[in-house]
């Protein structure tokens, strides 16, 4: 059984858009393969938990519609799902490993840590633990540990010989042991650290297939080693892109916005960040009667053909431009009964259902964002104040005569207008533009009867007196 997880902390104000990337590939590769996607938070950092950040991360993937088979608010055969829930497992497992002489118990304060750090930088050494509680004596443990001296747990890495696993992305990948410290395993304060929490949970979890980004490959050494110590089958390991700015360097909060509720509060579908995202480290391939290389997919479809050895070990820079252009040919692409709801729902129901509707047509073609509809139609519910070119005050006197009288169709509304050019000996095109402008204060509006029609007769008579008295 396939079974894949993201393990995010809720150390920021939500699912940073990486994660997103992240729990993308985990879901689509466990979907596609009928296995289990799981959620885990990893909060045994307490000094960097961020009070609701676990809510906002679990409603933004709710929002995206990466749905979890177990997780925090869901459950599952493996509860809890956070580690901050299951202490007693970590200390239990902690213990094993020194039982087992594969850890180590070590006493040295903040201190005496300070000092080892200043010295070795005097000496021009990479900064390590230098290992002196790993020669204590059985007494000399009891003893501390009688006196209540505080302790943290550190895993005995082999000073000699190479840690090797294999990549299913980037192929075998080996770092020696001499340059991996040794690894504080569980803190003072009880809490696992990252290493520990994340070697037992996939292993108690039976998380078949790790996925993450790359910036946790020189972690896994650590955890192979972990996995080997406690005599455990290492699951498949394969660490995709991490997404970066467009010089390169990874993506951070001052160049892009990272958190999943700034793109939904921009109005940005869900759809349309699942298939930018998707084509970070991988392309569609060729289907029957579809070229290959296609930008535009739906996720069933990328679920088709997914493969992991396919994803790219280094993705095309994260570009907001893009993704903005893609949500545009979602918006164009969703039913107009389906993007009414969405407009609805994104503005909290401010504006009424029949309002959108009626106007949504007419600036959908422009819209890249949800949040645009409401300035692309603010004209519909506002009067202009301004203009931003003048009006020809007698060619409008004489649409509006005429019009007064009519009834508001398109055809009689075209004719008439056009009409009323031709006495002028203007052109159609000028006039219209006077009435767009008396109308709506811009340039650049919906096609202009379309406009008259949803704004209807009293209003757009009341404009166009309006702009002839002024
Ligand atoms: N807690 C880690 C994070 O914040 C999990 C990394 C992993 O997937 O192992 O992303």
């Amino acid at each position: 059984m396939i079974r894949t997880r993201i393990a995010p902390s809720p150390t920021g104000e939500d699912l940073h858009i990486g994660n997103v990337y992240t729990a993308l590939i985990n879901y689509v590769f466990a979907k596609k393969n009928q296995g289990k996607f799981i959620i885990r938070i990893e909060d045994t950092d307490r000094t960097r938990l961020v009070p609701g950040s676990k809510e906002r991360i679990l409603a933004s993937l709710k929002w995206l519609g990466i749905n979890y088979d177990e997780g925090p608010d869901v459950g599952g055969p493996f509860a809890p799902y956070e580690q901050s829930k299951r202490l007693d497992l970590y200390k239990k497992y902690a213990q094993e490993l020194v039982d087992k002489g594969a850890a180590y118990y070590c006493f040295c304060t903040p201190e005496i840590l300070e000092q080892m750090r200043k010295d070795q930088q005097a000496k021009k050494e990479l900064p390590h633990y230098d290992q002196r509680c790993k020669k204590l004596s059985k007494a000399q443990i009891k003893d501390k540990l009688e006196k209540k001296e505080k302790y943290v747990i550190r895993l005995a890495v082999p000073s000699e010989g190479t840690t090797t696993f294999n990549d299913l992305i980037r192929g075998e990948i080996s770092f020696e042991n001499k340059l991996i410290d040794d690894q504080v395993l569980l803190k003072s304060d009880g809490y696992p650290t990252y290493h520990l929490g994340v070697v037992v949970d996939d292993h108690l979890m039976e998380i078949s297939h790790v996925i993450r980004a790359e910036e946790w490959i020189s972690s896994t050494p650590k955890h192979v080693l972990l996995y080997k110590a406690f005599g455990w089958t290492l699951p498949v390991f394969a660490h995709g892109p991490i997404l970066r700015n467009p010089d390169r360097s990874k993506l951070s909060k001052r160049k892009n916005p990272v958190w999943a509720s700034w793109y939904r509060e921009e109005g940005f579908l869900p759809e349309a960040i699942l298939n930018y995202l998707a084509l970070m480290g991988w392309s569609l391939p060729a289907q029957a009667g579809m070229p290959d290389g296609r930008e535009i997919f739906t996720i069933k479809e990328m679920m088709k053909s997914f493969r992991l050895e396919d994803i790219k070990p280094v993705g095309p820079a994260f570009d907001l431009t893009k993704l903005l252009w893609m949500n545009g040919e979602y918006i164009r692409k969703t039913q107009n009964s389906k993007l009414k709801g969405q407009i609805y729902e994104f503005f909290n129901k401010r504006y009424s259902k029949e309002e959108i509707e009626k106007t949504l047509p007419l600036v959908k073609d422009r819209m890249k964002k949800l949040s645009e509809w409401e300035s692309l139609t603010d004209f519909f519910r506002k009067a202009p104040t301004s203009y931003e070119i003048p009006v020809n005050k007698d060619h409008l006197k004489n649409v509006l005569t005429v019009l007064e009288k009519k009834d508001w169709s398109h055809e009689i509304l075209e004719q008439t207008s056009r009409k009323v050019a031709e006495e002028l000996k203007v052109k159609a095109g000028d006039l219209f533009m006077s009435i767009r402008i008396a109308l709506t204060g811009k340039k650049a509006t919906p096609p202009l009867f379309e406009t008259m029609l949803v704004l209807e007769k009293e209003e757009s008579l009341a404009r166009l007196k309006r702009a002839v008295s002024l």
